[in-house]
């Protein structure tokens, strides 16, 4: 071994690895060394050794690289949420194509295709919609609410965030306010004591509706009408269209329960993307940055070409954004997903909208398409199917019914290069062809990349 746990080494970053981790070689051993980029020379301490590989950690950094900027956000290397806030943007946008390539390449086999350059914003910040706060006590017993800390459970108190939407902060303060004048605690996780777990805060891009959601360790908020009245006393230059309670008493990681409770207003804020109307409820997902959204729906329309007679399938549906979308084109939308609150919002869209050709089936892809198969004596109609799943991807049974369906084109919406050049290689095997690959910039700042894929069938 040509180092060993503790050894302190000057290293050259040459590349950088999936996670957006600096990689150095020393005597044609790997390091990965955190937060440094392609181009820095640094010093760096061996904190952990394998066979192949090691992990160090940045000491300093000798000569930066030509990609290095000062990020914006003071905390940006604690907080751990813009792993890239230090890289040129432009360099961060050249490095996600790579990644999607490298992922294609390496694991989906796929060698014969070009991935387009990743579609980038004007304004790379303030872009995310929805936030997550967790509150907790901090050493002296005050109220803390922030962000994790990269990969701990320690708490960095929020100030500004340079890619949550503005409002965060002055929602934050009176949250805090009211908690404290109303003796209302915060959640421990170690005693699982306390009451307030989490504050979610969700606006909509379009029409500036807001929603406040307390997630709370109890089956009641007390003193809940004096949120209410805080909250909007103290915002008033704010839409805020929506305070919830949302009941989580397990003693998990997972953020949200099952139930919802809604305070004040509507149980739902409204959004447009495109022409179209979107409800949108707590426990729905809706894409978190608009703008980018906007566009790549436009794609997913476009690689569908559809023209007025076609059947579509759109897999994991959520509130039916994709499904309505390709309704306006199409002679039949069918959607499929997991949360029945996310298919109730996709229904009441449906309404919303006018759209008369849209059908929606509640539970997990890979059960409902293939029993819906099953069903039709393996004949179900479709010509075009539509794939976004979370960034597990998708489950073996339903790619296998998909195939059997035989659709002529399959456009995979992915926000994990790595799941989707896994699923890729399986449709690829099964008689499809990837045709084009254009990722886009959802999450900037962070090492994450959305990707819009076009498949054909191969075989005829
Ligand atoms: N297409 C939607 C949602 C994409 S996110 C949009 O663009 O807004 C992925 C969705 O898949 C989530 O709504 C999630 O609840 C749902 N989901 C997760 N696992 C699923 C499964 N096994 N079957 C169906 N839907 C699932």
């Amino acid at each position: 071994m040509v180092c060993k746990k503790n050894d302190e080494l000057i290293l050259d970053i040459e590349d950088l690895g999936i996670d957006g981790e600096g990689i150095g070689k020393i005597g044609g051993y790997t390091l990965f060394v955190k937060d440094t980029l392609i181009g820095d020379r640094v010093r760096a301490k061996v904190m952990k050794t394998k066979k192949n590989y090691g992990y160090a950690k940045l000491l300093e950094i000798i000569k930066p690289s030509d990609w290095r900027i000062e990020p914006v956000c003071l905390v940006a290397r604690q907080c751990g949420g813009c792993q890239l806030q230090h890289c040129i943007y432009e360099k961060q946008l050249e490095w996600k194509r790579k990644k999607v390539e490298d992922c294609l390449i390496r694991i989906g086999g796929i060698k014969d295709i070009k991935v387009c350059s990743v579609i980038g914003m004007d304004n790379p910040y303030y872009y995310r919609n929805k936030a997550q706060f967790p509150v907790r006590n901090d050493k002296n017993g005050n109220i803390v609410i922030g962000f994790f800390a990269g990969r701990t459970h320690n708490i960095i108190p929020f100030k500004q965030c340079f890619i949550q939407h503005p409002c965060s902060s002055n929602i934050l303060n009176t949250v805090i306010k009211y908690m404290q004048d109303n003796n209302i605690s915060a959640y421990d996780e170690i005693s699982h004591t306390g009451i307030v777990r989490h504050i979610i805060i969700r606006t909509a891009y379009i029409t500036g509706e807001i929603m406040v959601c307390l997630v709370i360790n109890a089956d009641k908020l007390p003193e809940s009408d004096k949120l209410v009245q805080t909250l909007i006393e103290h915002n008033k230059d704010l839409n805020i269209k929506s305070i919830c309670i949302n009941i989580n008493k397990e003693n998990t990681n997972v953020i949200l329960g099952a139930r919802t409770d809604v305070l004040y207003g509507f149980h739902f804020i409204t959004d447009y993307i495109g022409q179209i109307k979107y409800y949108i409820s707590m426990q729905s997902f809706y894409q978190i940055n608009h703008e980018q959204t906007e566009k790549l729906y436009e794609k997913v329309l476009e690689f569908a070409d559809l023209k007025g007679s076609e059947t579509v399938w759109d897999m994991y549906c959520g509130i039916g954004t994709i499904s309505l979308f390709l309704a306006q084109k199409a002679a039949k939308v069918y959607g499929v997903e997991i949360v029945p609150q996310a298919v109730e919002d996709a229904k009441r869209n449906a309404i919303l909208n006018n759209m008369d050709n849209t059908e929606f089936f509640v539970g997990a892809a890979e059960e409902v398409v293939p029993l819906q198969y099953e069903k039709s004596g393996k004949s179900l109609k479709v010509d075009v199917v539509t794939l976004d799943p979370p960034r597990k991807g998708c489950d073996e049974k339903l790619l296998n019914t998909v195939v059997n369906m035989q659709p002529e084109k399959i456009v995979y919406v992915s926000c994990d290069p790595a799941t989707l050049a896994r699923d890729l290689k399986y449709l690829t095997e099964k008689g499809y062809k990837v045709e084009k690959v254009q990722p886009y910039d959802m999450f900037c700042q962070t090492i994450h990349v959305e990707c819009v894929v076009l498949m054909s069938r191969a075989e005829k």
